[in-house]
């Protein structure tokens, strides 16, 4: 029994996933990794924690809980037309075309968006150029402003290319100089990484640069690991009816994710907390406005998330760990 239940894996269910059009498997029927589940809501909670990295072996649902985010992240509005989801309400942050638009705009009900690199893609395909009449054909990095990206297997990518995204994520626009002309346009997308060890390390340099990282362990536990399986075929059977059985529960942390956004932009963060920042990042060499941040938003995060306008030392204790235990070893 237990080789058979060795030989399934979440890697299995990603090979299956890409024969067909199916909807992802739901987040929280993701059986334990509680870490990491509780982090991607954080993050769906909180944009502006960052970058977030998970990190574990193969096929443990790293790449699988992200895609699950799909149906949890909060709904929006976007711009009929427009390339870049540019907001209604969010003039500030149009794109050049919203912009000089003379006619009225339209818009549509969406979800916030989560999209998965294309493998083996062109430079030119995810950062865009101009084509052989001059015209700007903007790349992937526009088609995801205001969602999330999915970087699986991060350690594999090109380093170059890797920071490069991640300036851009951090800038939240996308400027461009070249020999055929300079350009720039709204990028504002926030990247969630995946990276399995064993296919090789990543610098400091590159994974200081994500605010949260975690480590995902495999469920050793044999109930654990019998209840995985047993959804996996479930969902393999018959992935729709697999996901209306999880929509209620799918809904309720929608809701909850959608909430805490909103109350992220009401909370402010106490004195004492600051402090209490201020405290543990000195003592730990982290004394950075960068580690301090992500530690400030992380826990905004964690308070709304739990439904409160207050920040607490607390909260700060909660999510030290996935900001500073990567920066520590
Ligand atoms: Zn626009």
């Amino acid at each position: 029994m237990s080789s058979d239940l060795d030989e399934i894996v979440f890697a299995d269910l990603s090979k299956y996933r890409k024969k067909k059009e199916m909807p992802p498997f739901p987040l929280v029927a993701i059986v334990g990794q509680q870490v990491m589940k509780k982090t991607l809501l954080l993050h769906a909670s909180n944009p502006d924690i960052g970058s977030i990295m998970l990190v574990g072996e193969a096929g443990i649902g790293k790449s699988t809980a992200a895609r699950g985010l799909r149906d949890i992240l909060p709904r929006t509005e976007s711009i009929t037309g427009c390339f870049y989801n540019c907001h209604p309400e969010d003039k500030e942050n149009w794109c050049m075309d919203c912009k000089s638009s003379v006619e009225d705009l339209n818009s549509y009900p969406t979800r916030i968006s989560i999209s998965e690199l294309p493998i083996g893609a062109s430079e030119k395909r995810i950062f865009g150029g101009f084509d052989h009449k001059s015209r700007l054909k903007p790349g992937f990095v526009g088609r995801v402003n205001h969602g999330y990206l999915i970087l699986p297997r991060a350690n594999l990518l090109d380093p170059a290319f890797l920071n490069r995204l991640l300036d851009i994520s951090e800038a939240g626009i996308h400027r461009s100089k070249s020999e055929s002309g300079d350009f720039s346009h709204p990028a504002d997308f926030k990247i969630i990484a995946t990276m399995n060890p064993e296919d090789g390390e990543l610098d400091n340099e590159v994974l200081e640069r994500f605010s949260m990282i975690i480590s995902v362990k495999a469920i050793k536990d044999i109930e654990e690991r019998i209840e995985i399986v047993r959804r996996v075929e479930a969902y393999r059977a018959d992935p729709e009816d697999f996901v209306l059985k999880n929509r209620r529960e799918m809904e309720a942390f929608s809701a909850r994710v959608t909430r805490a956004r909103d109350l992220v932009k009401r909370t402010d963060v106490p004195e004492k907390v600051e402090e209490a920042i201020k405290k543990i990042t000195k003592k730990l060499g982290q004394d950075n406005d960068w580690v301090k941040d992500a530690l400030r938003q992380a826990a905004l995060a964690n308070a709304a998330f739990d439904d409160r306008v207050w920040v607490t030392v607390d909260d700060v204790a909660e999510i030290a760990e996935l900001v500073l235990g990567h920066r520590m070893e």
